[in-house]
């Protein structure tokens, strides 16, 4: 598989580096490296949650290892089982409504 990373979805010019194309997008076409990825960039990221199914983006991960899972609570879900998990849940909760 190719990475076409450094490809300007825009104008479709190739760039060396991906510092390059940030550039470009920023100066030619005058968005922010967030939009231009949130316009051209997110499908690539789309995944589907195993444990509740849901949509999520995981944009940290590389394509080529994906997030599992979309949240930390799915994560511990997918980890221990939902009856394991079931203590540590409202815990994980609390964490995450902080
Ligand atoms: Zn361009
Ligand atoms: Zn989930």
């Amino acid at each position: 598989m190719k990475m076409e990373t450094n490809n300007c979805k825009i104008c479709n010019r190739t760039f060396k580096t991906q510092q390059g194309l940030h550039i470009h997008i920023k100066l030619k076409h005058k968005i922010g490296v967030e939009q231009y990825f949130n316009k051209y960039l997110k499908e690539n990221y789309k995944r589907i949650c195993p444990v509740c199914g849901k949509q999520f983006y995981d944009f940290k991960a590389s394509p080529f290892s994906p997030k599992k899972c979309c949240s930390v609570k799915c994560i511990i879900i997918d980890f221990y089982g939902k009856e394991k998990a079931k203590p540590f849940l409202p815990f994980i909760e609390t964490l995450i409504n902080q």
